[in-house]
């Protein structure tokens, strides 16, 4: 397992999103998106009454959520770096799966444990939202909604998710929807010849540049403007006498506005630096494979897999219900990688895919599936994007203290698809005047002063990297 003193933390400047990057399976497919670079020589409107900076899942559906709650879309102005969704909304591994218990001992130790277990029933929530949105709205997005298997193919992996979930169930969490499976019927029901054990529970896989688009897509008809390839460099109090707005500098002009909705996930430290010791960008990979005869037609699995040697060495698998397509995500954090490959991991840089990555998925895709027999050929593609990984493993949500109208919604990790679904909406309401409690998130998700202080006394004891979910 990486330590800290692996990964030179501070030797990565906050940077805005990084021009040029690759495209993922799912950016390849939707080119067509008619928005995709919107407005991107269009001159700057210089007052609005709502900035959102980013395009992804938390920008688009902040907008989304203001225009469903009286605000008019012509007072909205999303500014977005690169291409519309450029950033990891587009650039995952399309599962949708919230933590049925593996999480709790970590949260727990961090947060105590009453927030440990709302942290993990807000996951729950967030997938039964995401599934009644895509249904009342029709939306294209190949969401399919089916269990998971968390697959343990080692005895001391297994030792740890049956203490974990018990610890779980003991302090009260709800395992009513998780089923247990050991030896011959685990490796039946998952497929896997080297499953020790495996838990079952709901979740489901995504074409997540989709549901982003239409986000996107349905807030442009309502009167958003959506400004594309216009990076936000600073967010200053404007010098107007009362000092009540800020004044958000792109290379395009200036926007001057009472609120500010920071919802740049990985990047956020770039206009708020005070986050840089506690958010850190790492550099995540994922792989699509064309499905062989084994994964084909009446084949296709039916559940998805998350195929786990340990906390932090797994890969993760969905299949499209569309194209049948493969998706293979992997741990950032694999002990078979190079050193080199491990201190490359807190970077901004998606602009293409890691080799020794690569090199390690073929391995792994013929140990897990024999007789699959993956090579270059049924390996389609490649890609990477940029995570916000907090040092306390829970995103940023809500005001910034001492800034005022500044709000964020970030800081997601691997795990925004479980949880951006909820806090969206929240900071939403926040911002229209509601109080925390009217959110349903867990207290911890704020981001206070106590809880900054807190992640400073973490910081030079705890390994940022040593917490991965999907
Ligand atoms: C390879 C990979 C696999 C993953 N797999 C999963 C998974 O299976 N399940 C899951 O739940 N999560 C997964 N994740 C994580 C998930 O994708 C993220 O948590 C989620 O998409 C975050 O959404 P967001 O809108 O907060 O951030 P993003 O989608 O990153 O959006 C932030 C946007 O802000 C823009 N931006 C940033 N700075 C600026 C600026 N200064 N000015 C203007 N625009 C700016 C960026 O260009 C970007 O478009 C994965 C991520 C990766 C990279």
């Amino acid at each position: 397992m990486m330590g800290s003193s692996d990964v030179d933390l501070e030797g990565v400047r906050p940077s805005a999103p990084l021009p040029e990057p690759c495209l993922s399976y799912w950016q390849r497919t939707t080119r067509a998106f008619p928005h995709l670079n919107r407005n991107h020589n269009a001159p700057l409107p210089s007052r609005k009454r709502y900035v959102i900076v980013g395009s992804g899942l938390s920008g688009a559906l902040s907008a989304f959520e203001l225009t469903e709650n009286g605000v008019q879309g012509e007072d909205i102005i999303i500014l977005e770096a690169r291409e519309a969704a450029s950033g990891a909304s587009s650039r995952n591994a399309g599962h949708v799966r919230p933590d049925a218990f593996r999480g709790f001992k970590r949260y727990s130790s961090l947060h105590g444990q009453d927030q440990a277990l709302k942290v993990i029933a807000n996951e729950r929530l967030v997938l039964d939202r995401i599934g009644e949105f895509v249904r009342k709205h029709h939306i294209e997005c190949d969401f399919n909604l089916t269990t998971t298997f968390d697959v343990c193919l080692t005895a001391e992996f297994a030792a740890y998710e049956a203490e974990t979930f018990m610890s779980f169930k003991n302090a009260g969490g709800d395992v009513s929807h998780v089923n247990f499976f050991e030896g011959e019927e685990a490796r039946k029901r998952t497929g896997v010849n080297k499953t020790v054990a495996a838990y079952e529970w709901p979740a489901a896989s995504i074409h997540p540049a989709r549901l982003t688009h239409w986000l996107l897509d349905t807030v442009i008809n309502r009167g958003v403007s959506l400004f594309t390839h216009c990076p936000v460099s600073k967010v200053e109090r404007s010098p107007a006498v009362d000092e009540k707005e800020w004044q958000v500098r792109t290379p395009r002009g200036t926007v001057t506005t009472p609120t500010v909705i920071h919802c740049t996930n990985a990047y956020a430290s770039l206009l708020l630096p005070s986050l840089n010791s506690y958010l850190a960008p790492n550099r995540a990979q994922a792989h699509s494979l064309v499905a062989s005869n084994t994964f084909s037609g009446s084949k296709t699995l039916t559940n998805t897999l998350s195929l786990r040697y340990s906390l932090n060495h797994f890969y993760s698998l969905i299949q499209c219900p569309g194209d049948g397509t493969l998706i293979l995500g992997v741990s950032r954090t694999n002990p078979t990688l190079s050193a080199e490959t491990l201190r490359g991991i807190v970077t901004f840089d998606d602009g293409g895919y890691n080799e020794d990555v690569f090199t390690d998925v073929l391995k792994q895709w013929n140990v897990l599936f024999p007789g699959e027999d993956a090579n270059r050929d049924n390996l389609d593609h490649a890609w990477t994007g940029i995570i916000g990984v907090t040092d306390d493993s829970i995103p940023f949500v809500g005001p910034l203290e001492n800034l005022d109208g500044q709000w964020i919604c970030a800081g997601f990790g691997g795990h925004g698809m479980a949880r951006i679904f909820n806090c969206a909406p929240g900071v939403v309401k926040l911002i229209l005047g509601s109080d925390w409690s009217d959110t349903a998130l867990p207290e911890c998700f704020q981001l206070t002063t106590r809880r900054v202080a807190k992640m400073q006394s973490l910081h030079n004891t705890t390994d940022r990297n040593n917490y991965i979910l999907v």
